[in-house]
């Protein structure tokens, strides 16, 4: 497994995120079997560390000092579920407001009353990025309102770095990490009969 990390960050270091992240099982290494069936060296879950509210605003604080022109800044946005607690606590650190959009019919779309004024700046941040879909589909639908988006975020990027290049908006991100995942037939850990551990199981 390799880590690389983004942009410091004034408060919290880089070892001290890792530290939370593990200290709250979010992220384990060893041998796991995904909920796809792949097998990986790392298992990663986010709700972990964010069920902890200290935890959450601490890493809520520390993207939001990534975002360069915080004064510009009305709204942080992200989609449901994983984006919203990482968006309150952005929003908490920035002052402003928390929206969270979500699927209806297939499209992310803001409700529950939540709106943004046409021509106002937002971010859109998300618990973990892996392909960036979910976060490319609530720029659009903070868009579609005539409000812009001037940054993204992510506690985490698990595509190593590459998802952004999908976006013209600008990507900061806490923790840089490539998600490897193997067919079982294929998986090196198997080969090396290193017992497996399918996370979330009770057994
Ligand atoms: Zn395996």
């Amino acid at each position: 497994m390799s880590l690389s990390f983004g942009l410091p960050s004034e408060a919290m270091t880089e070892a001290e995120i890792i530290t939370l992240f593990r200290e709250s099982q979010a992220l384990l290494e060893g041998h796991f079997q995904l909920s796809s069936g792949r097998h990986s060296d790392q298992y990663f879950q986010c709700a972990l560390v964010l069920q902890d509210p200290e935890a959450a605003s601490r890493l809520g604080t520390a993207l939001a000092r990534c975002f360069k022109t915080p004064r510009e800044i009305s709204a942080v946005v992200a989609p449901a579920l994983g984006g919203i607690l990482v968006a309150h606590e952005v929003a908490r650190a920035l002052h402003v407001r928390s929206l969270f959009t979500e699927r209806v019919n297939g499209q992310m779309t803001l409700r529950r009353g939540f709106s943004l004024r046409s021509g106002s700046r937002a971010v859109v941040v998300e618990d973990v990025i892996t392909t960036g879909l979910s976060t490319l589909e609530t720029v659009r639908a903070v868009e579609a309102t005539g409000a812009s988006v001037v940054a993204l975020g992510a506690l985490v990027d698990r595509s190593g770095g590459s998802v952004s290049s999908q976006f013209t908006i600008p990507l900061h991100s806490l923790l840089t990490m490539e998600a490897k995942s193997y067919l079982p037939a294929e998986c090196p850990l198997c080969a090396k009969r290193i017992p497996i551990v399918k996370p979330g199981s009770r057994s």
